[in-house]
């Protein structure tokens, strides 16, 4: 192990302990449910619009390390980005967890980057992407119930 991947492996327990955002959000104009069956991961992700901003954004849920971290640090990441940042770093974030993007390339990951291991681990894509999946059915729609499978 590097001392990168070791950092990142600490980054990910850290907010799969004390996950940041967690908790429902008063006033959300979205919200959406999302379950992981292969690992048996929960979300709800809750979002605040200002029209095209993304005032606040939170979630509730149970889940292994990874997909908390995740939806932990996709919370962090997307407070006051534009709905079309938010479509553009889940394309990116996709990309990287499934092994299509150079992390390198992607500065504007941040965080996200944390996740780039995930891709040596097919059956981990789920959990990193779970709450994406469901951030964007809760920016299409209030209550949706989705799936990965
Ligand atoms: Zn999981």
């Amino acid at each position: 192990m590097t001392d990168l991947q070791d950092l990142y492996q600490e980054l990910i327990l850290d907010h799969g302990r004390r996950p940041r955002n967690f908790r429902a959000l008063d006033g959300a104009t979205g919200n959406a449910e999302g379950y992981n069956p292969l690992c048996g991961d929960k979300v709800k992700i809750f979002v605040k619009m200002d029209g095209d901003i993304v005032k606040d954004i939170s979630f509730e849920g149970a889940g292994c390390a990874i997909s908390t971290a995740s939806a932990s640090i996709m919370t962090e990441t997307l407070k006051g980005k534009t709905r079309a940042q938010a479509e553009e770093l889940f394309q990116t974030f996709h990309n990287l967890v499934t092994g299509r993007q150079a992390q390198l390339d992607a500065p504007e990951l941040g965080k996200l980057a944390v996740f780039s291991g995930v891709s040596e681990f097919p059956i981990r894509v789920k959990c990193a992407t779970l709450s994406w999946h469901t951030l964007r059915a809760a920016l299409n729609g209030e209550g949706e119930v989705i799936s990965t499978e």
